[in-house]
Formats: C-alpha cells, structure tokens, sequence
C-alpha cells in the first residue's frame, strides 16, 4: 500500500557523479602542469632560473607519468576505488608537492626559483582544496611547508651562498600563506556545513509540509484533491501501458446511526480506524502480491506492491485507487478489506460494515465517468443490502451487478 506515490517526482537534486569529478580533477591537474611547465621553461630560457642539463625533461616526463598514473589506473575495474575520492585527490596533491620540491632542488636557492616554487606548493594544494576534508588538507600543507623548509637545507653549497634566513624566507612565506589558507578553508568549510544542515532541515520542513498538504487529518488517508489527482495520473499511465486501472468506492454502512447513537467524536475516532483497517488490509495483499504467499494467477493481484492508494473523498466515503489491477484483483482485495472491516467491533464495541462498489477503467473514459460507475455500484451494494462488494457493469448501464463467479473465487 503506498503512502508514498510512484507517480510523485523526488525532491531530491542530483549530485554530480564520481565520473565527471574524477574527469574534472584530471583536467585541472593536467592544466596546472602545463601552465608551471611553461613557466619554468621560460624561466630557464630567461635566464632567470636555469636547470642543470636533463633536469627538464626528468621533470617533464615525471609530471606526464605521474598523469597518467592517475587518469589511467584508477579507471581499471581492478582498481577498486571511487573515481573522484578524496584520497585520489590528495594523492594527486601530494605527487604536484613532489615535482616541486624536485624542481627546487634542481634550481638550487635563487630568488625565482623560491618564487616559482611558492606557487608551485600553493597550486599542488589548491588542487586539493575542493574535493578533500580539511584534515588531510591539514596534512598535505604540512608537508608541503616541511617540503619547502627541508629542501633549501639539504642544499648545503648554495646555501652557504645565499645564507641561511635568505633560504629559508620563501619556506616561511608559504608556511604562513598556508596557515592564512587553511583557516580559510576551515571557515569556508563550517559555513558550508551550517548550510547543508540548514539546507536539510528545509527540505524535510518542505516535506512536512507537502505530506500534510495531502492528507486528510483526521484519517491521515489522501485528502480529496489528492486521490483524484493521483487517479488522474494513474488513468493516463493506463492510457500508455495498456494495463488496467479499478477503483473501489467505499462507503461506511449506517454511519449517521452510529454518530447518533454514540456521539460525534466516537464517530471520529470510528473514521480513524477505519482509514487504518482498511490500509492494513491493503498493505496485506501488497505482502502477498510482493512474493509472500502466491495468490491463484498474476491476473487476480492487486498491482505492483506500494501503489494502491486509500484517499478520503468525503465524510465517511473513501476511495481505493489500484493501478495495474484486474477487475478479479479489485474484487479479491476488496472482499478482503470489507471482511477486515467486519472481522471485529472497533474500540471492541462499535460493529461497523462497509459497502464497496468497483469500476475497472475503460480505456479513453473520464475519470468522473470511471468514479461515477463505481458510484452506482456502490449504489446497488447498498440496496442489496449493504455490507457488500458489487462491480460495475462494463457499458456503464445504471444495473450495477455483482460476480458470482468473482465472488467464489475471491478467497477468505
Ligand atoms: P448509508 O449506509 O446509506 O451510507 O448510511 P449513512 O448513515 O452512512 O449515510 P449518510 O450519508 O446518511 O450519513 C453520513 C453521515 O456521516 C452523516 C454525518 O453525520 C457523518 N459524517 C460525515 N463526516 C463526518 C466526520 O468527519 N465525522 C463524523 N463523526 N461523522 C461524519
Ligand atoms: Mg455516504
Ligand atoms: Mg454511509
């Protein structure tokens, strides 16, 4: 028994997927080392930081195949991994910290090559910055600044050129360019979070509001205007597929007694349980037609389970909505929630019955020409006697009739 249409589009957005994250971080990699290859080359034809021979094309090389390590590996289904994940991220991140601590360990301590090698640092980190959680951001410009603080220090010969707070100036700029950047993003981050929580809380508010919207409050059934809807949408879905679409016009027998007799609010509370017995006798033959126990054809199931639909249409008349359901079908679940009505008295004192009239859709007919035939169905249930099943006749004629045959067949 659904409480929550089919037919009803989700609210949900869509993320974007692992693979246009994964496609998108490839190409800002492959983008940042091209632009610091070109740099450095022309930084090295400049004059300004030269590179021992080789060096180039050790990095240059370096740079492609750490590339296509991770365009390539990680897109085998070997590979075991979500494309696009964090890791991934840092590791591409922690690979840029590499080739720029290479790249300044080959231009010695210079002033452009400290230069370049701050924006190199900063730009491995940036890498990281979208799709990393701020720990291991934390821990890549760790060792980004340790990177950039050791290496002028191993560089003993021109260290001893340039002196030692000379060389270690650039580390201790980005070293506090970083601190700057993370409590950047550490900031960025929290407000993110308030967002999504904030975000959250609306579209479940939005959700609250929306169910409500459609519910009938004392019955907690589909109010009116939502059950037509809803068997609106289902009757144009049975246009399309072809299946067959019945409705069940339930009708509480002798209600206006009962409010006599016991009062109006014990009328209310009557409508309650009625609404729940009847969703449970409805959730029953959904566990039933979902594989539970085999019923005697395909044709005899109420539809695919969780679509059938209880909606309140007026004070104590109710309609059933079952998509993809046989007129056979109709009747067994029917039959099945009448006797669920009768079964016991409610609150264990109030013995309530119920009438039922069925209409299975004729394709191309209104959908107030389909309720008003279950409408003279119920009719004829109740001048037969009340408490009682009766099916639409096919043409619509005024003689709603029962099925004998149905009937028999119809089970406990
Ligand atoms: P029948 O077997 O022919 O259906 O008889 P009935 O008495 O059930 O039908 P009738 O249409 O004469 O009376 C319906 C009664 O339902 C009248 C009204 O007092 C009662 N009713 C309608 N809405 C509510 C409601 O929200 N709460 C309560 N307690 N009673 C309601
Ligand atoms: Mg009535
Ligand atoms: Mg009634």
């Amino acid at each position: 028994m659904h409480e929550s249409p089919a037919t009803r589009p989700s609210a949900a957005g869509n993320p974007p997927s692992a693979k246009s994250v994964r496609v998108a971080l490839e190409q800002r990699t492959a983008v940042l080392y091209t632009v610091w290859a070109v740099v450095a080359g022309l930084a090295h034809a400049a004059g300004a930081v030269p590179l021992p021979p080789g060096a180039g094309l050790v990095l240059v090389l370096g740079s492609v195949l750490t590339l296509g390590l991770f365009t390539f590996v990680p897109r085998r289904p070997t590979a075991g991994r979500p494309a696009g994940d964090s890791t991934l991220v840092a590791g591409q991140s922690l690979m840029g910290i590499a080739w720029a601590t290479l790249y300044i360990w080959f231009a010695g301590p210079s002033a452009g090559a400290a230069v370049l090698g701050v924006g190199m640092y900063l730009s491995a980190i940036a890498l990281a910055l979208p799709g990393t959680s701020l720990p291991v951001l934390g821990r890549l410009m760790v060792a980004a600044g340790l990177a950039s603080l050791a290496t002028p220090l191993l560089q003993q010969p021109g260290l001893a050129d340039v002196g030692l707070l000379t060389a270690l100036l650039p580390s201790l700029v980005l070293v506090v360019l970083l601190t700057a950047m993370h409590l950047a993003a550490r900031t960025l981050a929290g407000a993110r979070e308030q967002l999504q929580a904030r975000n959250a809380e609306l579209q479940a508010g939005i959700e609250r509001i929306a169910r409500r919207a459609e519910r009938d409050h004392l019955t907690n059934s589909y109010n009116r205007q939502s059950i037509l809807e809803m068997v609106g949408r289902e009757k144009a879905r049975a246009d399309r597929s072809g299946e067959s679409l019945c409705v069940c016009l339930l009708d509480i027998d002798h209600f206006k007694d009962m409010n006599d007799r016991y009062g109006h609010q014990a009328g209310d509370r009557i409508l309650a349980a009625f609404a729940r017995r009847v969703r449970g006798a409805l959730r029953t033959m959904d566990v039933l037609n979902s594989g539970g126990v085999p019923t005697a054809t395909v044709t005899e199931q109420i539809g695919p389970a969780g679509r059938s639909a209880l909606g309140r249409v007026g004070g104590e008349e109710f309609i059933v909505l079952l998509p993809d359901t046989s007129l056979r079908g109709a009747l067994r679940c029917a039959e099945r929630v009448r006797k669920a009505v009768v079964r016991r008295p409610f609150d264990g004192l109030h013995q309530v019955t119920v009438s039922i009239g069925i209409a299975e859709y004729r394709p191309g007919e209104t959908v107030s020409s389909l309720i008003g035939r279950a409408d003279q169905a119920l009719y004829g249930a109740k001048h037969a006697g009340r408490n009682r099943v009766h099916c639409a006749t096919t043409d619509g004629g005024p003689n709603a009739i029962v099925m004998p045959d149905l009937i028999k067949g119809a089970g406990p």
